[in-house]
């Protein structure tokens, strides 16, 4: 997902907070492509430098991938290959339907554990080792690729633009200035990544930049019609059921909104993890709503949540406090508990953060004084 916070250029930084070169994970043979505690590299360069001096890569992102998460993935092994590199993409989930058509998608491997001669771990989309949800990572020389509010500096090199639209934006960087070719199929893939992650150029944070790497992408020969065709009109019939089950338990408050659905829904359905994506955004898309809500509950007495905002309520913040992460107009997180538990939990949080803001706009004390 897009969001607002602009940064300038990566070159023009040197190694702000977000953007620099840490020292790299102990023992590796790519050790001495950044200077721990000297001068502040390049990111993309050292991450060129990287992709250049090693030879077997593991390519990977968060669990629950999205089109950003699968997109940025395919395109980053194309890159690998055309440099000469063997690259292994591996996902600790199933790649989601409307995503199995975009080139090369058959070929990243669904694994829970990771281990091989990899000389670096590219790490797309992740504000954490954690959210890939793949064992054996810790040791391997971790090469972080994000562009989330809530990013971190956990890997040996770290390059984390929250500017930009999606990931698929940096990895399209990281071909440029690796020499790489941005061949049609690449482009189809880092299509996908901007389109999804900006909610079809809709979300906070798509700016003309964005358009003008859409523009380059199709000139490039990505089919913005058959792109868009895959995501938007290849609904499984499971999801629209799923839907109608979520729908019929939305909840409106003042400029909240809610809805979940229950174990029972899915399995009634016959929905998978991946129906639910969207469906927060049928609460959020409501006229007055400021942040809304999506429960979800897992069979393993969990429950899933997913936030919106369209801008005014940091959700980014609340899912951090709660242990999650994501960007200020989307975010997500797991909580341990019973729906209503969890219900409770974040409508807290969001009535607390919705009537602080109509206080910031004098709504508050309107209403106080009457
Ligand atoms: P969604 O609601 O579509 O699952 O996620 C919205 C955004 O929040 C995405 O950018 C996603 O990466 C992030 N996100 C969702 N769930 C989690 C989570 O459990 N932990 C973290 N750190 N980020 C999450
Ligand atoms: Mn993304």
């Amino acid at each position: 997902m897009g969001e607002n916070e602009q940064k300038p250029p990566i070159a023009a930084i040197g190694g702000g907070p977000g953007e620099q070169v840490n020292g790299p994970a102990a023992g590796n043979a790519l050790n001495g492509a950044s200077s721990p505690g000297k001068v502040p590299v390049d990111p993309l360069a050292a991450i060129v430098d990287v992709l250049r001096r090693g030879e077997r890569f593991l390519v990977c992102s968060h669990s629950r991938p999205d089109g950003d998460a699968v997109g940025s993935m395919l395109a980053t092994g194309m890159l690998l290959a055309q440099m000469g590199k063997r690259a292994d993409l591996v996902a600790a989930d199933r790649i989601p339907n409307i995503y199995r058509e975009l080139p090369g998608a058959e070929g990243i491997r669904i694994a829970m554990r990771v281990h091989g001669p990899y000389d670096a771990v590219i790490m797309l989309e992740c504000d954490s080792v954690e959210r890939t949800r793949l064992r054996g990572l810790e040791p391997f020389f971790i090469v972080n690729i994000d562009h989330h509010a809530t990013g971190q500096e956990f890997g040996a090199i770290n390059w984390i633009d929250r500017g930009a639209a999606s990931v698929g934006e940096l990895v399209y960087r990281l071909v440029r200035a690796a020499g790489g070719t941005v061949t049609p199929e690449m482009a189809t893939c880092l299509y996908t990544t901007i389109l999804t992650d900006t909610g079809g150029f809709c979300y906070g944070g798509t700016r003309p930049s964005t358009f003008e790497l859409a523009r380059e992408l199709t000139q490039a020969g990505a089919d913005p019609i058959r792109i868009a065709q895959e995501i938007y009109f290849s609904t499984a019939t499971s999801k629209l059921l799923l839907l109608g089950a979520a729908l019929s338990n939305l909840k409106r408050e003042g400029r909240l909104a809610w809805l979940w659905v229950t174990h029972q829904d899915m399995v009634r359905t016959c929905a998978a993890e991946e129906d639910c994506e969207g469906i927060v955004n049928y609460a959020v898309s409501i006229a007055g709503v400021e942040a809304a809500a999506f429960l979800r509950e897992l069979p393993e007495g969990a429950i899933r949540l997913s936030l919106r905002s369209k801008g005014r309520v940091d959700v980014a913040a609340i899912a951090a406090r709660l242990g999650g992460g994501g960007h200020e107009n989307a975010a997500g997180v797991t909580l341990e508990g019973t729906l209503t538990r969890a219900l409770g939990e974040i409508l807290g949080e969001l009535r607390s953060n919705v009537s602080r803001l109509a206080y910031d706009s004098g709504e508050g004390r309107g209403r106080e004084a009457t």
